[in-house]
């Protein structure tokens, strides 16, 4: 019965099919066989699974050996045969097709840790890359699971409904395969979210009747109104699926009046010619909402979708119009499916290709950023959701990116080297910033520096996973070269006090000694684990010393007494930071801390913010620049008299030092009895002048004291 049910179903589907369906009855008989004794949770033989994935593959058109190996897609999995058993019989093939879909099952993607969440994801998508009909296979073999979920227990139905909707629905919609992709989100919804389902549900029968009255009213009259013009086309009614208008209530905030007030009409011409006619037509015969007309036809989709959109008014009630050929329909439902050739069994037409090669350039987005699986998982959603804005070079060249993408996303599609030395953009001509979103048809040149280079900010700025992993790499580099310098430093001045030569103890075969006894490379290496304070400076020199007679020696001539980094306060030496919370100035008690691959932050002693872990502390002094001065902070506290604001700004005046900015409160405010409180930024040449200034404004009479912000 149902072997005869699913022959008809290839016939139906498929003009091209062979008549001679012997090789398909020996599948149907082994996998049947094999499954004899299994029954699924609905009672009914587990044979009935297998030939349900293998229709809903004849219904894709997609050719015989993929029927086949859906057909037995579960043999290796639940019975006891081998995969060579499956090869000698059948091909290698099939089996392969066969065992690729056992692979992927294995994957289980709910639960568990992320990392092997996002690493059973790569290799499912891996495995996929190499024959698309796997993926193919799992999809429909996933449909019919979901399809009869019932069954299940409701942690089961929780868990695999998650899967089908961050996993499943995705993959397919990425492959154009609207039909699944919109059944399998329905599913997965009404399993997740039982009672907003419901919800829609209900409300879209409630006045089901009457819209669709009125829509089989619209049908006849556009029919008529392109028949009048020579067009012959079938008009029909479509249905927006749940899920759809979930999402358009929930994320964009639609009411869902206004959504469910739109009738939804498709038409289908011959070719696009007569598509492009038929938009003439209806715009010609009725108002329309200009921004609402897209053209997928002269600009496909990146997953191949083809056709003309747009929304006429009818009486002023808006109405959703697609318009396409048979064939783009075609593609529309059924995606990548619909370019396959059934003789080969693989997709051959240009289009198929460019959605293939797609497919793949998303996967190598991902295989560079595997090494931080959450943010794998985040990039691979945003890939997946995304739809797509095209804009263009000043070649004239389109570029597809995801909706919300930046300047800086385009300037690292055409090139690493473009986007590293990205430094702004001009958008249609203007200069513009390159945090701003781009739109549909926009013209973008970007403006490079060989100075510039990306920021931290830009992680922020970008939609896609390739501007972000090339940001990321460009940082991982810089931070190397920043640690190997700073390891350079801290070893070179941990010599200086142990009296030793750095330049020959940087070059000596003990320090390459002790880097490999570390498990390093070279000296390198182990310079940026100093740099990166995962190894000590002091532990390392220690190993490095001589025999102690010898240092004694050279201690008693030598005058210094602990290594020092000497700076110059407001020179950025790119692994020093002089920390905002506490503004260290020339002359003040400080202490360096080495961060963990971002080099040596400064603070004063005693800052709160600096972190209590001595073994990281480093001695740092703070040298004056001639003609620079360093921000400093008082509170002055006074009576608050008429004139005291004016004699202590002309103490300071007296040293010559800026007020960069104050703060003054002889309010209500922060009064008290007569008192008032005064916050002064002072610019100061280092210490020494901040103590003079104070002194001097202390010295005024009606001040109660001076004290340093820390
Ligand atoms: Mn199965």
């Amino acid at each position: 019965m149902s072997l005869i049910s699913l022959i008809q179903k290839i016939q139906k589907h498929n003009p091209e099919a062979e008549t001679d369906f012997d090789f398909l009855k020996t599948c149907y008989s082994f996998a049947e066989n094999a499954h004899k004794k299994q029954l699924r949770k609905s009672g009914e033989p587990y044979f009935m699974h297998c030939v349900r994935t293998a229709e809903i593959l004849a219904q894709l058109r997609l050719d015989m050996d993929t029927i086949c190996a859906g057909l037995m897609h579960d043999v290796l999995e639940d019975t006891g045969i081998k995969r060579s058993e499956l090869e000698k019989q059948f091909g290698k093939n099939i089996a392969h097709l066969v065992e690729g879909v056992t692979k992927i099952g294995r994957y289980k993607f709910s639960g568990g840790q992320r990392k092997r969440q996002a690493d059973t994801y790569r290799k499912l998508l891996l495995a996929t890359a190499e024959d698309m009909r796997v993926i193919l296979i799992k999809l429909a073999d996933r449909l019919h699971n979901m399809e009869t979920l019932d069954y299940l227990s409701e942690e089961q139905q929780q868990r695999i409904s998650k899967e089908t909707l961050e996993i499943y629905a995705p993959i397919a919609h990425r492959l154009g395969i609207w039909s699944m992709m919109s059944r399998l989100e329905d599913l997965s919804f009404k399993y997740l979210l039982p009672e907003a389902y419901r919800e829609i549900a209900d409300l879209l029968n409630e006045k089901l009747d009457e819209r669709q009255s009125y829509c089989k009213k619209m049908e006849v009259t556009i029919h008529a109104e392109l028949k009048k013009h020579g067009i012959s086309a079938n008009v029909r009614g479509r249905t927006k699926h749940i899920y759809s208008i979930y999402q358009k209530m929930h994320q964009k905030g639609t009411p869902f009046k206004d959504i469910c007030d739109l009738v939804g009409l498709r038409i289908l011409v011959k070719d696009d010619w007569n598509c492009y006619s038929a938009l003439g037509v209806l715009h010609l015969r009725w108002n329309y909402l200009p921004d609402r007309v897209r053209d997928w036809i002269g600009q496909p989709k990146k997953n191949g979708y083809q056709s003309l959109h747009t929304t006429i008014l009818d009486d002023g009630k808006p109405i959703e119009i697609q318009i396409r050929s048979r064939e783009m329909h075609q593609v529309a439902e059924n995606g990548i499916a619909a370019h396959w050739s059934y003789k080969e069994g693989v997709p051959t037409t240009k289009e198929a290709l460019s959605i293939f090669a797609n497919y793949k350039e998303m996967l190598e987005d991902i295989q560079d950023t595997q090494d931080v699986p959450d943010r794998f998982i985040e990039s691979m959603k945003l890939e997946l959701f995304q739809d797509e804005v095209y804009v263009f070079t000043p070649k004239g060249d389109i570029l597809a990116l995801p909706v919300g993408s930046t300047a800086i996303d385009f300037a690292y599609k055409i090139h690493t080297d473009i986007g590293n030395t990205c430094c702004g953009a001009e958008v249609n001509n203007v200069l513009t910033p390159i945090r701003e979103p781009l739109q549909n048809g926009d013209r973008v040149r970007i403006l490079t520096h060989p100075k510039t280079t990306p920021s931290r900010v830009w992680l922020r700025m970008v939609k896609t996973a390739n501007a972000r992993t090339k940001i990321r790499h460009w940082f991982r580099e810089k931070d190397r070269a920043d640690a190997l310098e700073l390891g350079k430093t801290l070893l070179k001045a941990e010599l200086q006090v142990s009296y030793l030569n750095a330049n020959d103890y940087l070059k000596s075969p003990k320090l390459l000694e002790i880097a490999q006894q570390l498990g390093l490379e070279n000296v390198e290496e182990l310079c940026i684990r100093i740099g990166n304070a995962s190894e000590s400076a002091t532990q390392v020199v220690n190993r490095l010393k001589p025999e102690k007679s010898q240092v004694v020696a050279e201690e008693q001539k030598a005058q210094q007494t602990e290594p020092t980094i000497q700076l110059e306060n407001g020179i950025d030496l790119g692994m020093v930071r002089v920390m905002k919370c506490c503004n260290p100035i020339p002359g003040d008690d400080t202490v360096g801390y080495i961060t963990r691959g971002r080099g040596v932050s400064v603070h004063r002693v005693g800052c709160v913010r600096l972190l209590d872990e001595p073994e990281r502390f480093i001695a740092v002094n703070l040298q004056p620049v001639e003609g620079t001065n360093y921000p400093a902070q008082i509170f002055v506290e006074c009576d608050d008299k008429p004139g005291m604001l004016g004699e202590i700004t002309t103490a300071i005046a007296k040293f010559q030092v800026n007020i960069r900015e104050g703060n003054f409160r002889a309010s209500t405010v922060t009064r008290i009895d007569d008192t008032a409180a005064d916050y002064f930024t002072l610019d100061v040449t280092g210490v020494e002048q901040l103590r003079e200034v104070m002194d001097a404004v202390k010295s005024l009479k009606g001040v109660e004291s001076v004290v340093r912000k820390m």
